[in-house]
């Protein structure tokens, strides 16, 4: 059933870059939150949350350390007052296929959320692994910003995501599909 009404109010604020509604996060919004001293960020990155990673060095892979298992889109600046360098991003959101019919639902016995690819290296249209199709797109309304300092990262995470967090294994699972 569609209602008119409520898809009207959606899009009702600040339209942004080609229509894409632009929230603003204000600083205060992590204040009353605990400030969590990690190795590397879990990869199940959700909800208000504020990392820290201390300890960084030349010797040290910074974008390994702040790989999580969400897919985020390209990130961007932001200024903070007090804060030196400060990039945010957006979670790019999921894919789902549900179609009774699909290989992938067959052979593993549920519904595909995570095997998705480019229909080719010309045509860039995501489609599933599993039968090439059209998946319907969820976004999501997950993002993170982060702080650089000269030795640490502060990442200050809000949302919660609709997305699926995407395990390291089937990271790996791709690459080796793909030799
Ligand atoms: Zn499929
Ligand atoms: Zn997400």
């Amino acid at each position: 059933m569609l209602d008119v009404r409520a898809s009207s109010e959606s899009d009702s604020p600040v339209a942004g870059y080609k229509g894409r509604r632009v929230r603003k996060v204000p600083l205060d919004h992590w204040d009353e939150v605990e400030r969590e001293t990690v190795e590397r960020l879990p990869e199940d990155i959700d909800g208000t949350k504020v990392y820290v990673i201390n300890g960084l060095s030349k010797n040290k892979d910074t974008l390994q350390l702040l790989k999580d298992g969400r897919r985020w889109k390209k990130n961007g600046p932001t200024n903070w007052q007090g804060h030196k360098r400060v990039r945010y991003a957006d979670c790019k959101g999921s894919s789902i296929y549900e179609n009774e019919n699909c290989p992938y639902k067959q052979q593993y016995g549920i519904i595909n959320r995570t095997q998705f690819e480019k229909r080719s290296r010309k045509d860039t249209t995501t489609v599933c692994k599993g039968c090439g199709n059209l998946p319907k797109v969820i976004s999501c309304p997950g993002r993170r910003y982060i702080s650089y300092e000269r030795k640490s990262v502060t990442v200050y995470h809000c949302g919660e995501h609709t997305c699926p967090v995407v395990k390291k294994f089937e990271k790996k699972l791709n690459v080796l599909k793909n030799w």
